[in-house]
């Protein structure tokens, strides 16, 4: 160890080919000179033999940075991996199990509301509109999306946004024109064999990776992207997983892809989730197909009784003839002990999940690649310290994304079933959510609620989901002044005016990707 400990880190050798291994691949290569004099030089082994998981078909608008950020073009990826923008996600059937017709449906949008942070447009929202959602109050994005335009023009370069969006894409696809792009631009090496066996340095470190056909890969630093599998970090190192599985329930999910009816059926803005008994629904819309699936806790639902909400829910929402048996995805939810353990880190599965609600694992791995990118050690002794620095900063990251998702289970008023009343139950809610709740009835959620740079969910997420969930604060005298309402009702007249001029400017969403398909976008 002391010979290596003042090496140079050089060599990155990633295990896995998933959207996990090669986005991380991209980015080291792009932002690390691969393939130049004194460049990282990036290793990327994928089994031929263990496919990608194939779902994780929904985005956060961090995907356009990263997509940026490894020379992406989204151009390709409406044309390649038929994508689709996402401006947020529409919740049905949370508040009361009832239908969208009898109002139980709420927006989180993309778009922070205009003068958020500036006035108190709780106060404002109580005042003067509180007959109305308070996302239509306060964004402008619902109205765009409930109309079923697009976040952008034609003429709006990629990567750019009038209304903010991420993507809906096929995952399968998406894995391959990643590995297209990080092998023939980025200078990525390919290694297509199955990994049998870790071949350790005298410390503890991993020296090499061995494969059943290339022989032994040698590396400075190995990032397992294994998915969950977790060869690496779970296996190879028996780092255990912290599992939330008190917290939140689901633990199997069943997949479909249903085709559009017709090639003009118009495009969902939003991702679709429709609560269930035992879990809920996803309905992603792509250019050709919708994605969906039922993810559900398997305690309290069969998996015979989940697929037949499945399929009930396809033949509701317009899904014609016989469908193909969904695929059944189980996953224990929660996240390794620490991520990264001498000289590995693991991304993506390999790491953890917890469920699909807010579609947040993507984003920890756009995060992860990120940070391990910024960071990354010069020498072997430095990455101590930057072991330290990531497992502080996800550790952080993972217990926030299960606050925001236990949020919109624990705030609702379902009581047609045992799963509904068990996310109800005190006991099931994470400490520092609780607290906050507590706190949120007298107030709104505010900047210092979340204080660390890059929070996974900001403030204005928490109150979108809280007010759309109908949680609304006790009337405290400081709510009731008027100078709020008063202070507020500009930055509501001014929403109520952008979404009129968004909606006289923006294309249908099905236009917009029908013309990118043709005729690409503007280079960003
Ligand atoms: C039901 C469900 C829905 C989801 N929906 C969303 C969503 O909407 N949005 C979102 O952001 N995320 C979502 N996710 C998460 C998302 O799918 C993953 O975060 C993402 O696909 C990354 O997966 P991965 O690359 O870590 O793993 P995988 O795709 O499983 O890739 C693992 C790779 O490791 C390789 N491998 C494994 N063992 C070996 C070995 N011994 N030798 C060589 N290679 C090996 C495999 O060949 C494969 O290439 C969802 C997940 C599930 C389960």
């Amino acid at each position: 160890m002391m010979m290596r400990a003042n090496e140079d880190v050089r060599h990155v050798v990633i295990l896995g080919g998933g959207s996990a291994g090669w986005l991380t691949a991209a980015l080291l290569a792009r932002e690390h000179h691969a393939g130049e004099p004194g460049g990282l030089s990036v290793t990327l082994v994928e089994s031929p033999n263990t496919p990608p998981i194939g779902v994780g078909e929904g985005t956060w608008p961090s995907m356009r940075d990263t997509l940026r950020r490894i020379g992406f073009s989204e151009t390709t990826l409406v044309r390649e991996c038929d994508a689709a923008f996402k401006q947020g996600s529409l919740f049905r059937g949370w508040m009361h199990g009832r239908s969208a017709a009898e109002g139980d449906q709420y927006r989180h949008p993309f778009t922070l509301p205009l003068g958020f942070g500036d006035v108190d447009l709780l106060a404002g929202w109580l005042q003067r509109h509180g007959d109305r959602p308070f996302a239509e109050v306060v964004s402008a994005q619902p109205h765009v999306c409930m109309a079923g335009h697009a976040p952008k023009q034609a003429s709006t370069p990629e990567y750019a946004a009038v209304a903010n969006y991420g993507y809906h894409f096929d995952a399968g696809k998406f894995g391959v024109q990643l590995r297209a792009h990080a092998v023939a631009n980025l200078h990525v090496r390919h290694v297509l064999d199955d990994v049998d066996l870790v071949v350790p340095h005298d410390d503890g470190d991993i020296a090499a990776l061995r494969t059943r056909h290339h022989g032994d890969i040698a590396g400075d630093l190995f990032i397992d992207c294994s998915g969950m599998a977790s060869v690496l970090l779970g296996k190879h190192y028996g780092i255990g997983l912290h599992s939330v599985k008190h917290l939140l329930f689901n633990d199997t999910a069943l997949a479909l892809q249903v085709p559009h009816p017709a090639p003009d059926t118009p495009i969902a803005c939003e991702t679709i989730a429709t609560a269930q008994p035992a879990g809920w629904t996803w309905d992603i819309g792509l250019h050709n197909r919708r994605g969906i699936g039922h993810v559900y806790s398997s305690a309290h639902m069969s998996h015979d009784e989940a697929e037949r909400h499945l399929l009930a829910y396809v033949r509701a929402s317009g899904g014609t003839g016989d469908q193909p048996t969904p695929r059944r995805i189980g996953f224990d939810p929660g996240w390794r002990e620490r991520f990264w353990h001498r000289n590995c880190v693991a991304v993506g599965l390999s790491a953890g999940f917890v469920e699909p609600l807010e579609a947040s694992a993507l984003a920890l791995v756009e995060l992860s690649a990120a940070m391990i990118s910024d960071e990354m050690p010069a020498t072997r002794s430095d990455m101590a310290l930057v072991e330290k620095r990531f497992n502080d900063a996800f550790t952080y990251r993972w217990e926030r994304v299960v606050d925001f998702l236990k949020l919109h289970y624990t705030l609702s008023r379902r009581d047609d079933s045992d799963y509904w009343r068990a996310h109800r139950d005190p006991s099931t809610q994470p400490e520092r959510l609780a607290d906050l709740l507590a706190l949120w009835r007298h107030r709104a959620p505010y900047r210092q609620d979340f204080f660390r740079i890059e929070e996974v969910f900001p403030a204005a997420s928490y109150q979108y989901v809280l007010h759309g969930m109908g949680f609304v604060p006790e009337p405290s005298a400081r709510l009731r002044h008027p100078s709020l309402g008063e202070a507020a009702e500009p930055h509501f007249r001014e929403t109520a005016h952008l979404a009129r001029r968004m909606l006289g400017a923006l294309p249908l969403q099905r236009s917009l990707i029908d013309h990118i398909r043709a005729h690409g976008l503007p280079r960003g």
